[in-house]
């Protein structure tokens, strides 16, 4: 109890008033070592990375290599990215995934009273990276068919602007035109295009970045490239902003394992389609077989799908499953509680996934039906 009391006194002189006050981002579930489960909750590719990465690690781990620093500016895997996408190096910086592309952007831009805005229900890191700096958060609800406000988002006017394209955890694509309209109308706010499922999408906001220097692009090998365990992520822009996150970066934010298995993994695109291919089918199986159990599901362009059951809380059903051995993500909000957000798995995983969920809605509609 003292102790209670003392430690918040310390507290009170040892942090940012805004930290003490604000929640810590939760991320997924994540199973324990040797733990056995069927994983839909965190958007991972079920299928393993090019074995060229494996042949690249093994090399960045062999002899004394490890002893030096990583190349501060991840040249190989930068000139990896700058081949793959035909883009100029000076516009591409690389992150300790996308996400620490994201801190560095708030960082950056965002000092306190600054605005931020974006469309919600969307990725809640960026609140978080909000709350840290203190910015004034502008959030527009998503229309019923989870379609972008672009008006108003462009009215706003805010320092910076987030799109996550697709959304998660709707899993709806916003199309370029509209980006590249909203960019316009944005002129000279930072317009930052979170695409870290674009690869299962129909189509990207690449080639906007060239005509709208106001851009920022921000992809991940964390879902595509199956390898969100080695921290990769790309952001490309006009080169004076990424001078400006230059200015914000840690030295050496890449390991040398990281910038090795990065480089390899994007000289081997190919493998990554042939994935991608294989979880788009899944996708369409999946959303059809969830619709024959009575989900309302929108079609997704991610490697995930969102799964409604309106009006019915979906909180028993996902721990249902989970006690069956199947994590899939649900969020404890008002606008989400009747939603699951399932990961595409292999067939096997998703059948087992079926398997499990078709007892629990039975149950709980019968429940429903049966007189009180
Ligand atoms: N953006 C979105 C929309 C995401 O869902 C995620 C994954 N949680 C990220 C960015 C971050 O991905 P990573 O840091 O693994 O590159």
């Amino acid at each position: 109890m003292t102790r209670g009391v003392e430690s918040r006194k310390v507290e009170r002189w040892m942090f940012r008033e805004s930290i003490k006050k604000m929640a810590a981002y939760v991320p997924g579930e994540q199973p324990r070592p040797g733990q056995r489960v069927i994983k839909l909750n965190t958007n991972e590719n079920p299928y393993p990375p090019s074995p060229r990465v494996r042949r690249a690690v093994a090399a960045a781990v062999s002899g004394t290599a490890l002893r030096l620093y990583p190349a501060p500016r991840a040249d190989e895997f930068v000139a990896s990215a700058a081949r793959l996408y035909s883009i100029p190096q000076k516009m591409i910086i690389a992150g300790n995934g996308s996400d620490e592309l994201l801190a560095m952007i708030f960082r950056a831009t965002l000092g306190a009273g600054d605005t931020v805005a974006y469309a919600v229900p969307t990725y809640s890191l960026y609140d978080t990276l909000a709350l840290v700096q203190e910015a004034r958060i502008l959030h527009f609800p998503l229309g019923a068919d989870f379609e972008l406000p672009l008006e108003a988002i462009a009215q706003a006017r805010a320092k910076l602007t987030i799109v996550c394209n697709p959304n998660s955890p709707s899993g709806t694509l916003t199309p370029a035109r509209k980006i590249a309209a909203l960019a316009k109308q944005l002129d000279d706010r930072l317009l930052v295009i979170d695409e870290a499922y674009v690869d299962f999408a129909e189509e990207n906001a690449l080639p906007l970045l060239k005509r709208h220097r106001n851009l920022v692009i921000l992809r991940t090998l964390s879902k595509s490239y199956s390898l969100a365990g080695m921290r990769l992520g790309l952001c490309f822009a006009h080169p004076r902003a990424i001078n400006a996150l230059m200015k914000v970066k840690d030295s050496y934010n890449l390991s040398r394992v990281a910038l090795a298995a990065g480089a390899e993994a994007l000289k081997d695109s190919a493998w990554m389609r042939k994935n991608v291919e294989k979880v788009k089918r899944t996708r369409s199986v999946t959303e059809a077989a969830l619709r024959k159990l009575g989900f309302v599901v929108t079609p997704s362009q991610a490697n995930f799908v969102l799964a409604r059951m309106p009006g019915k809380n979906m909180a028993p059903v996902t721990r249902g499953l989970r006690r069956a051995g199947i994590l899939v993500r649900h969020f404890p909000t008002p606008l989400l509680r009747d939603a699951l957000r399932i990961s595409i798995g292999t067939p096997a995983e998703m059948k087992a996934l079926f398997a499990a969920l078709e007892p629990l809605i039975k149950q709980s509609t019968a429940k429903r039906r049966s007189p009180a």
